[in-house]
């Protein structure tokens, strides 16, 4: 039984705050504090609703390193989750040290002024954590987080080697809008604009935007074109795993989509860079965030699966074989259990489940870590239970070239 704080209250915080208060027997008090403190309680209303159970709430800008260690104090969480942005990733990482608790995100640390997703920032935190005997768990949503799993399970229990990777993303849903975002438009926008990433013999190989592009099938979706672009779990992925010798990921993206993308930013719009608007400085992106639907509002008559999972050619007994291990979610099934849609549910799950984790003692150890250093097993022994059951298929064609 241990006490949890959440900080966020965006789409992801709604299923990780809704999931944690499923299982009392664990997350014995829970409380949920956000810059925006009406989002905290209409959470918690939610869950009221549809639980019958009591959170608090506190409004706290993360931001505000003092204000934070004060908050922590007088709850006194064993693990504060963090789901606001990646922008508050060391701010509560500072905090926790100061106020004693352990730490879990879903997202690495970007700076406000620069789009870079690198986990230096964050890894550097290694030695301070492990002095204090706390445990910071670094990106266990989805993917990050739950891809991240899926490569440990395989390497564990179907290859002696893993040798080509590819993380597969695809959200073959439909929201009936033109043009939204499934996670907090500004952090997606800047991440989708980047050039892509991959690694390959050693190296990483820069590709431009949207350059690599292959059509893969999902199961229960169909063929969907994906686009190589750079995710950060590639940087821990290759380091844990020195056998990789490529390593991708793939997102797939509607052609309308693109085509709005490719408008935002031709007209500025997608810009990080300040500019001032009668007298005020305004970030582009930053007030195109204020015009786009909410994630969190996303989900009420969004149909069809996400289908997110890995597909990993290596060797076993000294034979070549491939394996695909994947979930798909439901969007309105999602929206059913939790008022959220699919994308905030993949990402929210794996979080609660780590958090479980880590607080039954499954997960242990002082430091900084990323999901794949910890035991695979038990994780993937509860994720079906709790809402994303996975699928694993051995000795088929991949639909990659390498
Ligand atoms: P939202 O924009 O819906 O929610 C973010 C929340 O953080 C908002 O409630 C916001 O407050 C709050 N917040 C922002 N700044 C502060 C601050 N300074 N102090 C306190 N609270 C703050 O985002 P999502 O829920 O979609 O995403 C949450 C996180 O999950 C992001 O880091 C995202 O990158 C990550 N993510 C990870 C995925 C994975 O698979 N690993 C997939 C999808 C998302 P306010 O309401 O006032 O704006």
């Amino acid at each position: 039984m241990a006490k949890v704080l959440i900080i966020g209250a965006g789409g992801v915080s709604q299923v990780v705050t809704f999931k944690c208060a499923q299982y009392p027997e664990v997350f014995s008090d829970i409380m949920l504090a956000s810059r925006t403190k009406s989002k905290c309680d209409k959470i918690a209303a939610i869950i009221e609703e549809k639980l019958g159970r009591k959170i608090q709430t506190a409004q706290i800008d993360a931001e505000d390193v003092p204000a934070l260690v004060q908050l922590i104090k007088s709850f006194q969480p064993k693990l504060v989750i963090n789901v606001a942005l990646p922008y508050q990733d060391l701010c509560i990482m500072d905090a926790c040290l100061e106020a004693g608790v352990n730490y879990m995100d879903t997202a690495n640390y970007e700076p406000k002024d620069v789009a870079k997703f690198e986990y230096s920032w964050q890894w550097a935190y290694q030695d301070k954590f492990k002095e204090k005997g706390l445990t910071a768990i670094l990106g266990c949503g989805f993917d990050p987080g739950q891809s991240q799993i899926y490569t440990a399970y395989l390497a564990k229990h179907y290859f002696d080697e893993i040798h080509y990777l590819d993380i597969v993303d695809c959200n073959g849903g439909d929201h009936g809008k033109a043009f939204a975002t499934n996670f907090n438009p500004e952090i997606n926008i800047r991440e989708i604009t980047q050039k892509g990433r991959y690694w390959k013999d050693g190296k990483w190989v820069e590709t431009e935007p949207q350059e690599i592009m292959f059509p893969l099938t999902y199961p229960n979706i169909g063929v969907r074109k994906s686009y190589l672009m750079y995710h950060e779990e590639l940087e821990s992925l290759v380091k844990n795993f020195p056998t990789i010798k490529m390593a991708r990921f793939f997102m797939t993206f509607g052609d309308e989509y693109l085509t709005h993308l490719r408008v935002i930013q031709n007209i500025g719009m997608a810009s990080i860079k300040p500019i001032l608007y009668k007298g005020v400085e305004i970030v582009p992106l930053q007030f195109l965030k204020e015009t786009l639907p909410a994630p969190e509002t996303l989900g009420e008559n969004y149909t069809g699966e996400t289908s997110i999972g890995c597909r990993v050619k290596g060797i076993k007994d000294g034979k070549e074989k491939t394996a695909y291990i994947w979930n798909n979610c439901s969007h309105q099934a999602a929206y059913n259990e939790t008022g959220a849609q699919g994308v905030s549910y993949t990402t929210g799950v794996p979080a609660m489940t780590g958090a479980m984790m880590f607080l039954t003692g499954k997960w242990q150890g002082a430091g900084v870590f990323n999901v794949e250093e910890f035991d695979p097993d038990p994780f993937m022994e509860v994720i079906g239970k709790h809402g994303l059951p996975f699928e694993v298929k051995e000795n088929i064609d991949l639909e990659l070239t390498y």
